[in-house]
């Protein structure tokens, strides 16, 4: 097997290309494998310093994928026993779980921020044991029939949803040896999630509070958050108002703002603000049917032609939208029989 060489971020024909690309001095993007996933990668960064290695997350627990991530700090002159510490942006299993896995053979230590903890204790739990509620509160019941028939999947190993090591609470200073960065709490995508700041080389680590090319999936999680966009947009305006970095994203290339596509993001969300406002007002009354009278994708495919597990996602996310549109008093909901409506 050959050995990656070190390249420059510029070098990489394809942000999910297999190897080790220097973002910024002392800064590597590794791209890592996940399974049959839309999302196609996950990038984790390796932070080179003072002869040891911080990792910003860690990728999906895989043998490949553990595989690569060898191979790509070998390139740097590193072994897994010289990663201090993985900083994890969000509990989701493309960005912790492989943290887990490598931490039981190295000891390596696990960061985590304090909003995920309810989240790792629920993905903990089996899907069965967690039932449809969520599902039937945003009325969507035809849903929960198409899970119900689907041929089930083995019970998910629960074994790998570990505790860090650390839980970050708050805004805090994360020292390093020869720099430090600062955890941002940025719930939205996630409760929890946290985007890492190094000011002083003028980088953010984004996780997937501020993607390149997609926007995150919002209001899908193992333990449902109250107003999870109202939350996100929150934490977009909050980056915004800080002085402007280059971006480094967990999926996607590099980037040298994170304003710019934070501007992007709230622009279409604005948009996706209206559309759901103007499907209340044609007549749908839960999140399930203004969700059938939207386009979805940028190939504004219908809500049925999406796969249950997008469906699901895209329900999740009108949800989101039309609790905000309450909340800026644009619409009314109330709550009949277990399944929230609308009216404008
Ligand atoms: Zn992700």
């Amino acid at each position: 097997m050959s050995e990656f060489a070190v390249r420059e971020e510029g070098d990489a024909t394809d942000w999910t290309q297999p190897g080790v690309f220097r973002v910024a001095d002392n800064v590597y993007r590794i791209p890592l494998p996940l399974p049959n996933d839309g999302l196609r990668a996950v990038n984790v960064y390796a932070i080179v310093d003072d002869g040891g290695l911080t990792m910003i997350d860690s990728g999906w627990a895989l043998a490949e994928s553990e595989q690569r991530l060898g191979r790509a700090i070998g390139a740097l002159g590193f072994g897994f026993g010289d990663i201090r510490r993985f900083l994890v942006t969000h509990v989701h299993r493309d960005h912790y779980t492989q943290a887990v896995t490598i931490r039981r053979k190295f000891g390596n230590e696990v960061a985590l921020g304090i909003g995920e903890k309810e989240s790792l204790i629920a993905a903990g739990t089996p899907r069965a044991l967690r039932g449809f509620e969520g599902l039937r509160s945003v009325g969507a019941d035809p849903l929960i029939e198409l899970f119900r028939n689907m041929d089930r999947p083995p019970p998910e190993p629960s074994d790998m949803w570990e505790m860090p090591d650390e839980w970050i609470e708050g805004r805090s200073d994360i020292k390093l040896v020869s720099r430090s960065l600062t955890a941002i709490p940025t719930p939205g995508h996630t409760a929890g999630h946290l985007v890492f700041r190094d000011d002083a080389n003028v980088l953010t680590f984004t996780g997937d509070h501020v993607l390149p090319h997609i926007t995150p999936s919002i209001g899908f999680e193992a333990v449902p958050v109250k107003l999870p966009l109202a939350d996100y947009l929150g934490s977009l305006k909050l980056v915004r108002g800080m002085p402007d970095t280059a971006m480094l994203p967990a999926h996607g290339p590099a980037r040298e703002s994170v304003h710019a596509r934070v501007d992007e993001l709230l622009e279409h969300h604005d948009h996706r603000l209206d559309l759901s406002l103007a499907a209340v007002e044609k007549g749908a009354s839960t999140a399930y049917e203004a969700a059938g009278l939207i386009g979805w994708t940028r190939r504004e495919k219908k809500l049925l032609d999406l796969d249950p597990f997008n469906q699901m996602l895209a329900v999740f996310e009108t949800s989101a939208h039309l609790n905000v549109l309450v909340l800026q008093g644009r619409l009314t909901s109330s709550k009949v029989d277990g399944v929230w409506r609308y009216s404008s």
